[in-house]
């Protein structure tokens, strides 16, 4: 089965989450199969290309899952960008615009070596707000973005425009 079809077997359509209106996509049978987990994990490194990062961060939470898999399968690090206030030390944070608010991610100042190659990835890619916060973000802490995955990208959203030029690569494309 070709990736693309074998995720969208495991994405869930949720109605009303979190909020009457939005149609959630759940991507837990995804991460709760573990064949169909490695090959998408598999999938991803590939596209990538192995040789290409130094260092796997991803988003919370469910970015988490994501890197520490790639970082765990590459031989490499896994540096979480996190919500604000959970960080321990003295982190470098970017703030952007939710559709109500302002959210802020985090990440400690000291996580990237200067022009470390940073592979980031997260679940889903919907605005892209999330992203093209967390991609300046690394570069504010001295990171360089070797590449952006997803698993699940949402093309009405346009979030890839919102992050161009830079590439974004998504599994599965709806
Ligand atoms: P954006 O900032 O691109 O609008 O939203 C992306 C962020 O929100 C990602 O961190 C992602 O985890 C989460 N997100 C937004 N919509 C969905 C969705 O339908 N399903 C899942 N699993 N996450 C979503």
């Amino acid at each position: 089965m070709e990736i693309a079809e074998l995720v969208a077997s495991k994405v869930l359509d949720v109605p009303d989450f979190p909020k009457p209106g939005i149609v959630f996509k759940d991507l837990m049978p995804l991460f709760a199969d573990g064949p169909a987990f490695a090959a998408a994990i598999d999938a991803i490194i590939a596209v990538q290309g192995v040789d290409s990062f130094d260092v796997v961060a991803g988003i919370e939470a469910r970015g988490f899952v994501v890197a520490a898999a790639i970082a765990y399968a590459t031989g490499r690090g896994v540096v979480p960008i996190r919500k604000a206030g959970k960080l321990p030390r003295d982190t470098v944070s970017a703030s952007y615009a939710l559709e109500y608010g302002e959210a802020t991610l985090e990440v400690h100042a000291d996580a990237f070596m200067a022009g470390e190659r940073v592979l980031l990835v997260d679940d889903v890619l919907a605005t892209g707000g999330t992203a093209a916060a967390t991609l300046g973000l690394i570069e504010q802490a001295g990171g360089r973005v070797s590449g952006f995955s997803v698993v699940l990208e949402l093309s009405f959203l346009d979030g890839r425009s919102r992050l161009a030029p830079r590439p974004v690569h998504a599994l599965l494309t709806v």
